[in-house]
């Protein structure tokens, strides 16, 4: 579904960031990216909703050039959630999960639906959070509300950069546990960037170790496992 053929990334200063990548990231499948800081993860994350530019080489979405489609709506189809979610801090919770365009031409009553369905799909009771505002939750909360804002235009693809690494132990336990049971109960393909070990293990189909740029190894958690 994502296809990466020959995609290298140079950055000014003249650091190959990404060395002539070739991936292929199936439907539905959760992918991830681990490697040591500086391996070039979050610029392969990056280059797939063109935050940003490759520099060689081209990525596919279903045999079509990235560049090839609107990117605007190539930004709002692929989800996004970062370490540290921003939310706007005069709104609350719902306003924040609503704000995707998508949702913009909907019914009130067919947004509130959709909200409470994402508050509850990420383990929050709607009707106790959906009016309190981002400074009353918790950061592991916080990063569940990322969670169902980068859902809320149910798109196919979510992009996940090191999601829960800012978060406490449990807190963290707590989000790769419901994140398990989120990529069973929905299809979505999501690519997941992380530098734990463990929790590539534990979340991914399938592992990409990264060095330098370049893949080092690829493969099931138990492939990874069993061939070192
Ligand atoms: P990772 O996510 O694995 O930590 P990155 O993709 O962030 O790695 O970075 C890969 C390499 O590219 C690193 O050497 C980093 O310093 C460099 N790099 C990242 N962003 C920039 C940038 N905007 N300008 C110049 N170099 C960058
Ligand atoms: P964190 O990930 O930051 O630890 P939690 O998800 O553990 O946050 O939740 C923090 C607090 O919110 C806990 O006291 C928990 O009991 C409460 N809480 C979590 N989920 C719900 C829910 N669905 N309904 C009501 N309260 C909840």
């Amino acid at each position: 579904m994502i296809t990466f053929d020959g995609v290298s990334k140079l950055y000014e200063h003249r650091t190959k960031a990404v060395d002539k990548l070739d991936l292929h990231i199936q439907e539905n499948e959760f992918f991830v990216l681990i490697g040591p800081s500086g391996c070039g993860k979050t610029t392969t994350l990056k280059m797939i909703n063109r935050l940003i530019d490759v520099s060689e080489g081209s990525i596919f979405i279903d045999d079509k050039k990235i560049t090839e489609y609107d990117i605007h709506e190539l930004r709002w189809n692929i989800g996004y959630v970062l370490q540290q979610i921003a939310l706007f801090p005069h709104m609350t919770i719902a306003e924040n999960i609503a704000i995707v365009p998508e949702l913009k031409m909907w019914g009130r009553k067919q947004i509130q639906d959709r909200v409470d369905k994402l508050l509850e799909m990420v383990g929050l009771n709607p009707a106790i959070y959906r009016n309190r505002k981002p400074a009353e939750l918790s950061g592991g909360q916080q990063q569940r509300i990322g969670v169902a804002r980068a859902l809320a235009a149910d798109p196919r693809i979510i992009l996940m950069d090191e999601p829960f690494s800012a978060l406490d132990p449990i807190s963290r336990e707590k989000l790769q546990n419901d994140m398990l049971h989120l990529k069973q109960t929905i299809n979505k393909t999501i690519v997941f960037v992380t530098h734990d070990i463990r929790e590539a293990l534990k979340l991914g189909d399938r592992i990409c170790i990264m060095k330098e740029g370049k893949v080092l190894q690829i493969g099931s958690p138990d492939e990874i496992l069993h061939h070192p």
